[in-house]
């Protein structure tokens, strides 16, 4: 299975890291190795003395597909989830500014967290609530209304390039207030207020 992400797809999230509105889904790809599988906590690589989390709703593809039309999309993905695209900010930055790819700072091991899968018909899912949480503190707020592209189209253009394949997922962007994150740090993922994940920073 493949995990594709989503950049860029939350005006006010763009212009805090400095970035333009896309003209069209931004897309990068983390492998099945990037999966968060330690069950204690997330371990800060050291390599890197800046990780990110950003959290995101994800979906998970439940059939094969390829030219997916948008009004077709919804009947591609039955189970949705929050996760974190854990980002290494610092490596990134450096890639970027030399016009290199970014999967040292993005499809790293455990950079990819998922909370429990919920189920597509019990939520609307382009009207949907999210928040992150550090150490008890909100730290992100998102709905899913405010996305640039929706669900629908970014199924649409993904699978123009990919045959969607069951159970990939799809990162589907975050909301402002990505942040830094510290040894010791709790962090805590809410759907609609219900508590979906819950990471131990290490
Ligand atoms: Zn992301």
């Amino acid at each position: 299975m493949k995990i594709i992400c989503i950049g860029r797809n939350y005006v006010a999230h763009v212009k805090e890291l400095g970035n333009e509105i896309p003209k069209e889904p931004v897309l990068f790809m983390k492998p099945d190795s990037a999966i968060f599988r330690q069950r204690d906590a997330f371990y800060i690589p050291d390599w890197t003395n800046e990780v990110h989390y950003e959290a995101e709703i994800v979906i998970k593809i439940n059939r094969l597909g390829k030219n997916i039309e948008e009004k077709f999309a919804p009947k591609y993905y039955s189970q949705f989830t929050l996760g974190i695209d854990f980002t290494a900010r610092d490596i990134q930055k450096n890639l970027k500014a030399l016009g290199l790819p970014w999967e040292k700072s993005k499809a790293f091991d455990q950079s990819a967290v998922l909370g429990e899968y919920l189920n597509v018909n019990d939520y609307s899912l382009d009207n949907l609530n999210f928040e992150l949480k550090i150490n008890g503190r909100v730290v992100q707020s998102g709905n899913t209304k405010s996305m640039i592209y929706t669900i629908p189209q970014i199924i649409n253009h993904c699978s123009e390039f990919f045959t969607l394949k069951i159970g990939d997922l799809i990162f589907t962007g975050t909301p402002e207030g990505v942040g830094k994150v510290n040894a010791g740090d709790e962090l805590e993922g809410f759907i609609e207020g219900k508590k979906i994940l819950h990471v131990k920073i290490r």
